[in-house]
């Protein structure tokens, strides 16, 4: 990253909170509503960056109280200091994130937000493409079937195959028989689109390759099976990917793989044939690392996200855009979130994010103190 210079002359964290469209579903746990921690850093001449910690405490055990303690105590830090390298600055500081990666992106998110905006740039242009990729600038997100009932299921995926989304990630894990319908259900809804399914570690291995198989038996094959069985299972992931091998279905690591040094034990392991990464798993940086070593090592990847608004959202738009090496995307979360928050200027109706027109930053601003 190149040197771009200004002062830190104002940094404040706080919590904003928005209601949900629908509770947010999955096997381990649920989120009602949108409460993050939110960080704003402004230079000496007023131009702001801003970041996000989406806090998913179900499923990372990280809390809001911890992650805006950590985000105030480097707010007091960063106040009058000057920035010549902010990816310095970001690992410089990443030590008082020990635990806090949701915490560790929000401070990441704001400062190369900031760092971006100073250079009058989009944030994509941030990050350099990984080998033999290019930047891409357009790209569809799927989106979310949370835990529910099968009328719940239903009725979302026809509103979302209305909507014109083309892939939808189906969450199951909680109760078989339901999930076989809701997932025939949503193929049934919308016969033409891309399956993907979340256990969110839900199964173990003998019951998920029979789920898969019955499935198998209706003509039903996903594309990606995202954490079939417990995060520290690695024996059972290498299970399932060595049995779903050559099927079409690939298996993804996503609750398994929250740093590089997972990713390393996942890919050299065979423990799964592809990777989630998320900015609140293992901030920015750490994520545009596992990336390169992925993609450099042919491991297809998904870029996720937990319950997070526009703001973080639109960054991992432009995270993607700029790497230009994500086979999957999966960073639908405004569509289940209300109010202004809701809103990333690069988004439609129909999960289609183009950041061909893209300004300055992340393109997102908010209002707080
Ligand atoms: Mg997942």
């Amino acid at each position: 990253m190149e040197r771009v210079s200004f002062v830190i002359d104002d940094a404040v964290a706080s919590i904003i909170r928005a209601p949900l469209v629908t509770p947010f579903r999955i096997a381990t746990g649920q989120h009602d509503e949108l409460e993050n921690v939110f960080f704003r850093l402004r230079t000496s001449d007023g131009i702001c960056g801003y970041g996000e910690a989406a806090v998913a405490t179900h499923i990372t055990g990280e809390t809001v109280a911890a992650t805006l303690t950590n985000l105030q105590a480097a707010a007091a830090a960063l106040k009058g200091r000057k920035i010549d390298v902010p990816e310095e600055v970001c690992r410089e500081f990443s030590p008082t994130f020990a635990g806090n990666h949701a915490g560790l992106a929000a401070f990441e998110m704001a400062l190369l937000d900031l760092a971006s905006r100073v250079k009058g740039i989009p944030f994509y242009k941030l990050f350099t493409p990984v080998a033999s990729k290019e930047p891409l600038l357009a790209f569809n997100t799927d989106i979310t079937i949370v835990i529910g009932s099968l009328d719940e299921a239903r009725a979302a995926a026809r509103q979302y195959a209305e909507q014109g989304f083309k892939a939808f990630k189906i969450k199951i894990g909680k109760d078989e028989e339901l999930d076989l319908n809701r997932v025939l259900a949503v193929r049934e809804i919308a016969p033409d689109s891309e399956l993907i399914l979340d256990a969110n570690m839900g199964f173990n291995t003998s019951r998920m390759l029979a789920f898969l198989e019955q499935l198998d038996r209706k003509g039903v094959r996903p594309v990606l099976l995202e954490q079939p069985v417990p995060k520290h299972d690695w024996d059972a992931l290498a299970a399932i990917t060595a049995a779903l091998a050559g099927s079409g279905t690939l298996v993804c690591a996503d609750e398994s793989v929250g740093s590089l040094a997972d990713a390393r034990r996942a890919i050299d392991s065979n423990a799964v044939s592809a990777i989630n990464i998320k900015f609140m798993k293992s901030g920015i940086l750490e994520s545009a690392e596992i990336a390169r070593l992925a993609s450099s090592l042919g491991i297809p990847l998904m870029l996720g996200a937990m319950m997070e608004s526009a703001l973080a959202i639109t960054a991992s738009a432009h995270f993607a855009a700029g790497l230009g090496c994500f086979d999957f995307m999966d960073i639908d979360t405004t569509f289940f979130i209300k109010g202004e928050l809701a809103h990333s200027p690069y988004l439609d109706d129909s999960g289609r994010f183009d950041l061909h027109n893209a300004g300055v930053g992340i393109g997102v601003e908010l209002h707080f103190e």
